[in-house]
């Protein structure tokens, strides 16, 4: 550990969701904008080792570092706040928190001792705390503890946090996100919920110093000096957080509440700079004020959940600002779409989308979406099981293979244009053995995704277990669906486009991870490009 680290534990009460990750973000930008170096850590309580193996029904996009782990999406949040690459050690579940612990105790580490939660638990907790920055001398790590206080399965993290507030003191803060409800019958914000939350964080021993409150209406100071009574926090460190239009909002209202200015001088440490928060709110102005608008259909079987989407749908945003253009995203959901239907629900689309996945659910409506964008001349981006979809479609309706297919639905079929690849085949464990993470791609100059990099080396993330199968390039080459992207160590196939298209290009990797406020992904800024280009055309 570095020795000047300053920790912030940022927890939660009342109900989930009040989006810890967000305003963890917001402050890691804002003390960032000061010249701070900052990193957010994410804590699980639950026991999967990594979210890689849930139903992105259960707890949205799993979210895909450089390092290969499979995260939280909070780490996306992360990234597009601070533009700063997260990696595995941002990301720590109660599972590979116990199983690190039982392989130590397998290795005989604790020799002769009874392995309990407290000390063996709790002292890997504050291991994987304090990791972050024996790797980067940060200055300040925010970690962020999932859930809400009174679960029973965040105890071991509380009682971590309360540990380390002993040890290191002044170094250390607690700020606790809670909810101010407004009943409307009685036509009042309610304080009460608060109190009992911080009643119950003090009961663990941990007394927070910053309490955020998300409200729908402005916290007055009667209230603010109520709720710092009852709390034992000065009437400065209750924060307003009221609802944002945009999550993009949240750290401007963080600054205009102060949240940084109390952060720094409860650890101790200068005001050095006035933030520089210039591009950001640039960003903020572009956002609110498009000069055009454009529909685009997003095809996937998750679209019930929105956060099964998360990155895509915020790279579409961040695009979108870069050509100021405000995207309207039509989610649909892929096992309703039909030949008879396809026209109906597309037709009005200037860009179409199909989405990663797992299984066969789906499947034939993502075809049928990408048969009717590469026809109609709509522009395509297929992503990961996408752009696997658009090479079975292609094989199917124009090299006239009937039964191509993935193996991953088909093993059987006479025409796997998507196999597993060599690799894989000797896997037998489920969780985190897929092709994982960056992995360089050459790109072909001239082709609309070169185009769209302005670079022929680049580096994505992956997530993915099958892969193009190279017996067949040549024949959809010579049909005209091109290799538009290799990885020229293993030959793998990473990119596909259909140069005769206007813009018809499928990833295997996931650009999406990529993409930050200050810096768009250039595949999605080229996406929404073309999609622009087509409303201009078809009026
Ligand atoms: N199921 C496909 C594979 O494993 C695609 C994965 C994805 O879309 N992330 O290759």
């Amino acid at each position: 550990m570095s020795k000047s680290t300053k920790f912030i534990f940022v927890t939660g009460g009342v109900t989930s969701s009040l989006g810890k990750g967000i305003i963890s973000a917001s402050l890691a930008k804002l003390l960032q904008a000061r010249g701070y170096s900052v990193t957010i850590q994410k804590l699980d309580p639950y026991i999967n080792i990594d979210p890689g193996t849930l139903n992105p029904y259960e707890h949205g996009e799993c979210y895909v570092t450089d390092d290969g782990a499979e995260t939280d999406l909070d780490l996306g949040h992360y990234e597009r706040f601070l533009n700063v690459p997260t990696s595995q050690a941002n990301n720590i579940t109660t599972g590979r928190i116990y199983k690190n612990v039982i392989e130590k105790e397998r290795r005989g580490d604790y020799l002769g001792k009874t392995v309990q939660v407290i000390p063996h638990i709790t002292n890997e907790i504050k291991e994987r705390i304090q990791e972050l920055s024996e790797q980067h001398p940060y200055d300040i790590v925010i970690t962020e503890i999932g859930g809400t206080v009174g679960d029973i399965e965040s105890l071991p993290y509380i009682e971590a946090v309360r540990q380390m507030m002993w040890e290191l003191e002044d170094d250390c803060l607690v700020i606790h996100l809670t909810l101010i409800p407004f009943l409307a019958a009685a036509g009042e914000l309610k304080t009460k919920p608060t109190q009992h939350s911080v009643k119950a964080l003090l009961e663990l021993g941990v007394q927070p110093d910053i309490l955020c409150c998300r409200t729908e209406h402005p916290l007055d100071l009667e209230l603010r000096k109520k709720i710092a009574r009852f709390t034992n926090v000065s009437v400065n460190a209750v924060i307003e957080a009221k609802d944002a239009s945009t999550i993009y909002e949240v750290p401007l209202f963080m600054q205009a509440e102060e949240l940084d200015s109390v952060v720094l001088d409860k650890l101790g440490l200068s005001k050095r700079n006035t933030p520089n928060l210039d591009q950001w709110k640039e960003f903020l102005d572009k956002l609110k004020n498009p000069k055009f608008e454009i529909n685009i259909a997003l095809v996937g079987k998750y679209v019930e959940l929105k956060d099964s989407y998360k990155s895509i749908s915020e790279a579409i945003i961040h695009a979108g600002v870069a050509n100021n253009v405000k995207v309207k995203v039509h989610w649909i959901q892929s096992e309703n779409v039909n030949a008879k239907n396809v026209q109906e629900l597309l037709h009005s689309m200037q860009g179409i989308l199909v989405a990663p996945g797992f299984g066969s659910r789906g499947i034939a409506g993502k075809i049928e979406a990408i048969r009717y964008a590469r026809e109609s001349g709509i522009p395509f981006l297929g992503i990961c099981l996408g752009m696997q979809c658009a090479v079975i479609e292609f094989a199917r309706n124009v090299l006239g293979y009937g039964d191509a297919h993935t193996t991953e639905i088909d093993p059987d079929s006479k025409h796997p244009v998507i196999s597993m690849m060599e690799e894989q085949k000797k896997q037998s464990n489920f969780g985190g053995t897929m092709r994982l993470g960056a992995y360089d791609c050459q790109l072909k100059p001239g082709s609309n995704i070169y185009q769209a990099y302005q670079s022929d080396q680049i580096k994505e993330r992956h997530r993915h277990r099958y892969e193009f199968n190279n017996e067949y390039l040549e024949h959809f080459q010579k049909a005209g669906m091109i290799g538009a992207g290799k990885n020229t160590e293993s030959g793998l196939i990473e990119a596909v486009e259909i140069p005769e298209h206007p813009w018809f290009v499928g990833v295997q990797y996931h650009p999406e991870y990529k993409s930050t406020v200050l810096n768009p992904h250039p595949l999605f800024v080229a996406f929404i490009e073309a999609a622009l280009k087509q409303k201009s055309s078809h009026g």
